[in-house]
C-alpha cells in the first residue's frame, strides 16, 4: 500500500505563495490570472528579477508591479539528470533553459516543457507556460513557441 507523506515545506521546491507566507504574493496571484509580472523600484526605476521587496541597487523598498513579456529567445539550456529537487525525481531527465525576454534586457531561468533536449536550439522562440499545482499553487516554465 502506498502511503502519501506530506513533504516538510522547507524541502518543497515550490514556494509558499499566499500573503501569510510571502511579501511577493502578488507575483503568484498575477500568475494565476495569466500575467507574468515582477517588481520595478519606484526610487531608481530598476526592473528586478526575481520580484523583490527591497531594491538591491538603491535599497528602495517601494515597488510597482509591472507586466513582463511572456515570450523570448532561448539563450542557453541544459539537461538535468541528477541533483533534482526533492519531489521532482520522477521527472528527470528534463531540460532547463535561460530565455532572454523580448523587449527587455532580462533573462529568466526555468524548466522547459514539451520539448526533447535534442530538439532545442539556442535562439529558439520560447513562450511562458503556467503550471497549476495540485495543491492550488502555481508556477511557470518555458515551452517552445509553436
Ligand atoms: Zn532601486
Amino acid at each position: 500500500m502506498m502511503v502519501k507523506i506530506d513533504m516538510p515545506y522547507i524541502l518543497d521546491f515550490y514556494p509558499l505563495q499566499t500573503e501569510e507566507f510571502t511579501q511577493i504574493h502578488s507575483f503568484f496571484e498575477n500568475l494565476k490570472e495569466g500575467k507574468f509580472t515582477t517588481t520595478k523600484c519606484k526610487k531608481c526605476g530598476e526592473i528586478l528579477w526575481q520580484p523583490r521587496i527591497v531594491c538591491p541597487h538603491c535599497s528602495g523598498n517601494e515597488m510597482d508591479w509591472i507586466d513582463l513579456p511572456q515570450e523570448g529567445k532561448l539563450f542557453a539550456f541544459t539537461e538535468v539528470f541528477y541533483g533534482v529537487p526533492l519531489g521532482l525525481e520522477q521527472d528527470a531527465p528534463f531540460s532547463i533553459g535561460i530565455v532572454e525576454l523580448d523587449g527587455l534586457p532580462m533573462s529568466v531561468l526555468a524548466r522547459i516543457d514539451d520539448a526533447h533536449f535534442e530538439d532545442l536550439e539556442v535562439g529558439q522562440e520560447m513562450k511562458l507556460k503556467i503550471i497549476n499545482l495540485e495543491d492550488g499553487r502555481v508556477w511557470f516554465r518555458w515551452e517552445p513557441k509553436k
